[in-house]
């Protein structure tokens, strides 16, 4: 078994995999299908969660390998589960980027929405003072699909409504970029999540089934 992988490339990113819990059990999640594997790389943090220093050590190691695009905070598991580690590593890439230590890049989050239940505080505030841009699963048009879905953990069941706020205040946070995306051919009605997505101000993305990793 290769030695889990606190960061990860992926596309034109850099990834950082803070954590495999997540409050949500999709029917479309990849990680159980894809044993923990994400194109060659060991995601699985069995043996333990990554600090912030050792974050910071693998961000170090990496990002000077290659040229990179983005870094995103990603998964598998839920990002926003381990919001003070995720602050403080953003807060260092952005002091990174002010100095220039390497070429221009974007810091993303991707998040299933539901930080503000998990924290019990609105992070929006907190968050759009370290990232750029941030990626949403939203997933349904409604609480009802939304739970048949995302099959949420019984305290975070009427969470639909509070993902849509998210997003709504993400945008009102003057994000660089808000996206909200649906996956396709799971039961949900694309055209209608779009709609939702669009009132809130974000933009829409359509994901293939196989693409989803967060
Ligand atoms: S797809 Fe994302 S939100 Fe859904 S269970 Fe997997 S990690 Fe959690």
């Amino acid at each position: 078994m290769k030695t889990p992988a606190i960061v990860y490339r992926f596309q034109d990113g850099v990834y950082i995999n803070l954590t495999n819990r997540c409050p949500n059990l999709c029917t479309f999640c990849i990680k159980t299908k894809w044993k923990m594997d994400f194109h060659g790389n060991n995601l699985s943090l069995a043996t333990g969660e990554p600090s912030a220093a050792e974050v910071v050590a693998a961000l170090e190691k990496e990002l000077p390998k290659a040229p990179f695009k983005e870094v995103v905070f990603c998964g598998y598991g839920e990002p926003t589960m381990r919001l003070d580690v995720l602050l403080f590593v953003a807060q260092t890439l952005k002091g990174w980027r002010a100095q220039s230590k390497y070429p221009p890049f974007a810091i993303r989050l991707n998040t299933n929405g539901l930080g503000n239940l998990i924290n019990h505080k609105n992070i929006v505030p907190e968050l759009a003072q370290v990232l750029d841009a941030i990626n949403v699963s939203l997933n349904a048009q409604d609480e009802q699909t939304w739970r048949k879905l995302v099959r949420p953990e019984t305290e975070y069941q009427d969470g639909y409504e509070s993902v849509v706020e998210f997003i709504r205040l993400c945008v009102q946070a003057g994000l660089k970029k808000v996206v909200a995306s649906c996956v396709d051919q799971t039961g949900a009605d694309p055209k209608a999540v779009e709609k939702v997505v669009t009132s809130c101000g974000a933009q829409f993305y359509l994901r293939s089934f196989l693409d989803v990793q967060d």
